[in-house]
């Protein structure tokens, strides 16, 4: 492979402005220290600031270690937990819901949720074919609910629309066809925001249909704190959502998955089946819990305006941005450096700085917030240039 100085100082430039400067002195762990002399214990959260590949990748704060700590510790198959209850309890009354059970992942809760919805096939789930659930759950369709499954590639390049759906939806009792009982939407998808007026326009076609409609909302966090709306503002259009706190909110794993108290019971019994039900889940309720308080909704909104800010940095490096980066996730081509994925990651890993590829020169990063006590960010990307 060539070496014009051109492509290397390009891929120096990029390197540079992964690299998080803002990073001198703070307070983690109960100590003063600067972010490159972290000792073992906060190896992994120097790890994750260096980690854009998915905004999974986040550490607990001493915060909320001192949160499990203090949590209950009953038996969740008892339904005994008051941690666990109490966080249930409040999330189906945020989310303007009868009722919510506390999941292990945002797989199973939208898993759980379509085995509950679907009771008796033939039938069809009609969703975006870029979404998570028909692309990166496995095949849990097929294998859990013997779903048949209907991928709309919308016609608009963020979002399905109510046209898109009508096209697809199957409604007819034609004995060659598998009806749709389920519409599954994502928001936010890629890390772009679905537009509420739109969901509601679908959210008519499927009601008169009586096709039941589900949110795997694993981001909706995100869309809330960059647009100013309720949860509960998607809800009226939704019969079940699934609400990832291991994502940007930062906890280190659970779901929480919202319907009517009929639904939830049913599910709760689905997810025994699965193997999901825990025990001494308190601990884990107590994370995700304090990840809400600590981050919604303006840590969130903070992440979304770095992400904004590195795009921009980016593009006026000759990057293109692929998608618009409405939230925490930047899309990006880096074909105009005249250098591959490989060779940007291979330089990028020499700083420890990982980011995600997509083909040979696509790359996704994504931005979230780590805090530390004392308010201080141990994730802050202040992008500069050399
Ligand atoms: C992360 C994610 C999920 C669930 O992921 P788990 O790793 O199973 O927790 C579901 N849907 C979307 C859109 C996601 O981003």
């Amino acid at each position: 492979m060539a070496k014009p100085s051109f492509e290397m100082n390009n891929t120096r430039l990029l390197r540079n402005l992964l690299l998080p400067v803002h990073v001198s002195r703070r307070t983690y762990f109960g100590k003063e220290q600067s972010y490159k002399q972290a000792p073992t214990l906060s190896y992994s959260v120097r790890d994750a600031a260096y980690d854009f590949r998915s905004d999974t990748v986040t550490v607990p704060t001493t915060a909320m270690f001192e949160a499990m700590r203090t949590a209950s510790l009953g038996d969740d198959v008892f339904e005994e937990d008051r941690t666990t209850n109490e966080f249930e309890e409040f999330i189906a009354d945020f989310t303007g819901y009868e009722s919510a059970v506390f999941v292990a992942s945002g797989t199973m809760g939208n898993q759980l949720a379509l085995r509950t919805h679907l009771t008796q096939p033939p039938y069809s789930v009609l969703l975006d074919a870029r979404s998570h659930i028909y692309n990166y759950e496995t095949g849990g369709l097929a294998y859990h609910s013997g779903a048949h499954v209907i991928p709309v590639h919308p016609s608009n390049p963020i979002h399905m629309t109510r046209k898109d759906v009508m096209n697809s939806l199957i409604v007819s009792d034609d004995v060659h066809y598998a009806p749709t009982r389920v519409v599954a939407l994502e928001n936010t998808l890629n890390g772009t925001l679905f537009p509420l007026s739109e969901i509601a326009n679908i959210s008519v076609v499927a009601r008169e249909n009586n096709v039941k409609m589900h949110l795997d909302g694993a981001r909706l966090w995100n869309a809330c704190a960059e647009t100013g709306d309720s949860i509960k503002d998607y809800a009226k259009h939704f019969d079940s959502i699934s609400l990832c706190f291991s994502k940007g909110l930062g906890a280190p794993m659970g779901s929480m998955l919202v319907g009517s108290k009929d639904f939830i019971k049913k599910a709760r019994h689905f997810r025994k089946v699965f193997g999901g039900g825990w025990r001494q889940s308190g601990p884990i309720a107590a994370a995700a819990k304090h990840a809400l308080e600590a981050n919604y909704p303006t840590r969130l909104r903070e992440t979304h305006k770095l992400a904004r800010q590195f795009a921009s940095e980016l593009s006026q490096c000759g990057v293109l941005i692929t998608k618009p980066v409405h939230t925490n996730m930047i899309w990006m081509d880096i074909s105009p450096l005249g250098i591959t994925s490989n060779v940007l990651q291979t330089e990028l890993t020499k700083e420890n700085i990982r980011i995600f590829d997509t083909d040979a020169t696509n790359l996704r990063a994504t931005i979230t917030g780590e805090k530390a006590e004392n308010d201080l960010h141990l994730r802050t990307w202040w992008i500069t240039r050399d």
